[in-house]
């Protein structure tokens, strides 16, 4: 590399070293972080008094999500054995409900994603946290009535606890005012309304949060049987334009089910052989579950732009990274 090149590159760099410290000395952060705080604090009562055990999370294992969506690849190799980064801990989930002493159980879960960079997106980080949850012999009402609660139990408590927040970002809170049942939609229905970028369209229609149902997706998320291509899964709408929130199923638990959808899209049966076995030992059990994007929360909470600026540190998908 010529010096000229290399000054030219430092240069560049030195621009991106004043962004980050730009990023991270903005006055609004600490009142956001605060109120993430506040969120996470809320989160913990809650699952305590539900009686849900806190599990740590896993970071690196054999096996994590497949997504049915493309990520770049991250594995690492450690004691001569693959290791993935943790996409999601839905496996780990639904392992560890095996035990007959373990029912109900969260994860406030880091999640590694190297996600495509979108012109335009206000959504994604590469790494995030969702606060994961999964419960032995739940259907999709059980998961609404707890998700709602806790919801509910979370905004009511920010409201309180955060009054001098809000006022610093110069915000009101009537968008967490939260009233009774959310609305449920099929995304057919979403669909016929406002056309393909239904999603955004009805978001930005609604002032409540609302659930979105049945989209066909991962392979472990059941099938109804009775109504063979609807899909016993659900996704929490953020209203005003901030979209998806929160994603979660009733799961496939049997070992001809696991097998026909992971056929159906293509699944890696050899790197999950041994949770399949585990399906065949008929030792996977019947739960449900739900995982919510904390920063996307504090997003929609504190009402910013982007996701992006809820974080110290850029994790927006597309940039130039040095710290
Ligand atoms: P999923 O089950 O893949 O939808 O992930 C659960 C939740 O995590 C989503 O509903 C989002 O709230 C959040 N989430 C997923 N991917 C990202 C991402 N790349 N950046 C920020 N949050 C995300
Ligand atoms: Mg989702």
């Amino acid at each position: 590399m010529t010096i000229a090149v290399e000054s030219e590159n430092r240069e560049k760099e030195l621009k991106v070293l004043d962004k980050a410290i730009k990023k991270m000395s903005r006055k609004e952060l600490p009142h956001i972080l605060r109120v993430q705080q506040a969120i996470l604090r809320a989160v913990d009562e809650y699952m305590y008094k539900k009686g849900v055990t806190r599990i740590m999370p896993i970071m690196i294992a054999p096996i994590t999500d497949t997504l049915n969506h493309e990520v770049e690849d991250c594995g690492i190799t450690y004691e001569g054995q693959k290791f993935d980064i943790t996409k999601s801990m839905i496996f780990h989930k639904q392992i560890m409900l095996s035990s007959p002493y373990l029912d109900k159980i969260y994860i406030v879960s880091p999640n590694v994603r190297l996600e495509q960079a979108e012109p335009g997106d206000t959504r994604h980080l590469f790494e995030f946290t969702q606060v994961d949850l999964e419960i032995k012999n739940a259907t999709m009402d059980t998961i609404f009535d707890f998700e709602e609660g806790l919801i509910k139990y979370v905004f009511d408590y920010i409201k309180k606890e955060c009054a001098d927040e809000f006022k610093a970002l110069g915000i009101g809170t009537s968008h967490l005012d939260i009233t009774g049942p959310f609305e449920r939609h099929t995304t057919q229905e979403l669909r016929a309304k406002y056309g393909e970028d239904f999603e955004m369209e009805a978001s930005k229609a609604s002032t409540q949060p609302f659930w979105l149902i049945n989209h066909k997706r991962e392979f472990y998320d059941a099938e109804d049987l009775d109504n063979r291509g609807t899909y016993r899964n659900y996704d929490l709408i953020w209203p005003m334009g901030y979209v998806e929130g929160l994603s979660g199923g009733e799961r496939e638990y049997k070992y001809d089910r696991i097998l026909e959808r992971m056929r159906e899209l293509d699944a890696d049966e050899n790197s999950l052989r041994n949770y399949i076995q585990l399906a065949k030992d008929g030792k996977l059990p019947k739960t449900a579950g739900a995982g919510f994007g904390v920063e996307r929360m504090t997003r929609f909470v504190c009402q910013q732009k982007q996701i992006d600026d809820v974080t110290v540190f850029t994790r927006k998908p597309g940039e130039t990274y040095i710290f």
